[in-house]
């Protein structure tokens, strides 16, 4: 049998290892994809690092990795939307499709869902095996870098752009991709200010680049004086939190308008957090949850953004390296000065 190069979850323990494993085979609604590149996300730090989350959920060996792009190379036989040769970036959400929510337009939040790389072998990997049904096909004028992190700037799609933010005050919480990623998409969306809570300083210059008009560090004791200054008093329309921290949820409570929308993406690392509910109340505001990424509202909206010219996630890709190199990756992922971003490995 014909074997492949791997990034593995080996054992139940810190780290990974590059091995040589069988390339999988495609079931009747699969595709094989040959990887042309693929991003390391900080989920996959957290199986790296084998943190509390991923001892519970992760089952080893595990070829782990969930954002890439690559070429279509084999079809199951009941696959009739892909043929070989087809360029694809994948929606790493596997919905089962026969749930309440698979059949109400809720696929990316289905009843029995799976994720790419983290329930199934995923693509840190020559090759893997991706369900048709989450397959995204790409122009062939697409650098393979930007193609394999739609995922993620998909996140930063859906976050922002649940509701409309054209014209709006947005504060984008957290300065990792995510965060980076969403002042670009809050930009190309015509945005009003887009205000950066920043923890990193070697991202300054990113979050510019990616159209942030104020910036400001997390622990400026005037964060909330800045933010009603920028704003006239108001506060900001929306609230995008990337982060998943404490005290970012708490200020973003805090300087969210009256009637403004706070948009929950970041992970929080305790599963019960204290937040000022009572402000929250009579504010009239509203939380807005996001997981995944609506299958394919987001993915059009993404394309037209992309198309458009006005969204340009380069700037938020800061390494590249070859996948046999990943611990590089891993290592500049978890450097505590974060002089990274999102890091592509190239099988
Ligand atoms: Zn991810
Ligand atoms: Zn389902």
């Amino acid at each position: 049998m014909a074997k492949m190069k791997a990034i593995s979850k080996p054992k139940a323990a810190p780290g990974a290892e590059l091995v040589m494993v069988d390339i999988p085979k495609p079931g009747p609604r699969d595709l094989l994809v040959k990887v042309k590149a693929t991003s390391i996300c900080g989920t996959d730090v957290h199986i790296y690092e084998w943190d509390a989350w991923s001892q519970g959920r992760i089952k080893p060996p595990l070829v782990f990795g969930h954002e890439f792009c690559g070429e279509v190379v084999e079809v199951g036989a009941l696959v009739t939307g892909y043929k070989p040769g087809d360029y694809i970036s994948a929606e790493s959400h596997i919905p089962c499709g026969y749930c309440y929510q698979c059949r109400n337009d809720q696929q990316h939040i289905c009843g029995n869902l799976k994720i790419l790389g983290v329930d199934t072998q995923g693509c840190f990997a020559d090759y893997v095996v991706l369900p048709e049904v989450c397959a995204w096909k790409n122009d062939k004028s697409m650098p393979p870098e930007i193609a394999c992190i739609q995922e993620p700037l998909g996140n930063a799609v859906y976050t922002t752009l649940c509701e409309d933010v054209a014209g709006l005050n947005v504060a984008v919480f957290g300065c990792g991709p995510a965060g980076l990623l969403t002042v670009g998409v809050a930009k190309a969306a015509s945005a009003g200010k887009i205000i950066h809570i920043i923890k990193h300083e070697f991202r300054r210059s990113i979050s510019k680049q990616m159209g942030s008009d104020v910036i400001i560090k997390y622990d400026d004791p005037q964060l909330k004086e800045k933010v009603l200054k920028e704003t006239n008093n108001v506060g900001v329309d929306v609230v995008c939190e990337m982060t998943g921290n404490t005290q970012a949820i708490n200020q973003g409570l805090d300087i969210v308008r009256k009637g403004g929308r706070f948009t929950a993406f970041g992970i929080a690392r305790e599963t019960s957090i204290p937040v000022n509910l009572n402000s929250l109340i009579f504010k009239g505001a509203r939380i807005v949850g996001i997981n995944g990424r609506e299958m394919y509202r987001t993915w059009y909206q993404m394309a037209g953004l992309l198309n458009s010219g006005r969204l340009n996630p380069a700037p938020v890709i800061t390494h590249k390296f070859k996948l046999e190199e990943f611990e590089k990756g891993f290592a500049a992922m978890r450097s505590s000065d974060r002089q990274s971003a999102k890091i592509v490995l190239y099988p």
